[in-house]
């Protein structure tokens, strides 16, 4: 955890004043440290038997697409309002100042299709919960959630009703 935890930088004051912005970037650039990062995940996430990864837009489908091709699985996107064509169903959700949506082809999963959810990092879990419950809305089984990074300080994992596999803990 720690090998991989030099490949992460906190950058103050982004993107607003008195936020510490966990940055993957520096990560993802170092080929041994992204592959160590994606075995790990790819050991986590296995045991909860994914039939499709799901990725949110846009961080979670650095994650969820390559794994999703490692494990054999076919992969789907959460995306941002109007992002995507065809038939889209979508949930709104609260954010600590407005609220945001996020949207998925509406026959993007077969009924009971067992769907694990990706993103970069969990910060409050609110992205998570919305992207349960629209993968959920959409007729899919959600095993599990997971995310690289986990701010455990803000508790993000008590707001969901999956486990949570996190590989980098910050608090
Ligand atoms: P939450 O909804 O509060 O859990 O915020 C999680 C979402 O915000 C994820 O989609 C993250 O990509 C993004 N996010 C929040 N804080 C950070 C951070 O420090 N680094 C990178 N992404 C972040």
């Amino acid at each position: 955890e720690s090998e991989l935890k030099r490949h992460i930088r906190g950058i103050p004051d982004f993107p607003k004043p008195g936020i510490l912005f966990y940055d993957i970037s520096t990560l993802l650039r170092n080929a041994q440290a992204w592959k160590a990062a994606m075995a790990a995940m790819a050991e986590r996430i296995t045991p909860h038997r994914p039939q499709v990864l799901a990725g949110i837009e846009s961080r979670g489908f650095l994650l969820a697409a390559p794994l999703a091709l490692e494990l054999g699985l076919g992969f789907i996107m959460l995306r941002k309002p109007r992002k995507l064509p065809g038939a889209t169903i979508g949930l709104d959700y609260a954010l600590e100042y407005g609220t945001d949506r996020i949207e998925m082809q509406a026959d993007a999963i077969a009924p009971g299709q067992r769907v694990v959810l990706l993103d970069d990092l969990l910060a409050t879990g609110g992205t998570m919960a919305a992207g349960v419950a629209l993968l959920r809305q959409a007729g899919a089984e959600v095993p599990a959630a997971a995310a690289m990074l986990e701010l455990t300080f803000l508790g993000g994992r008590r707001r969901l009703d999956v486990p949570v596999e996190t590989l980098l803990t910050y608090d």
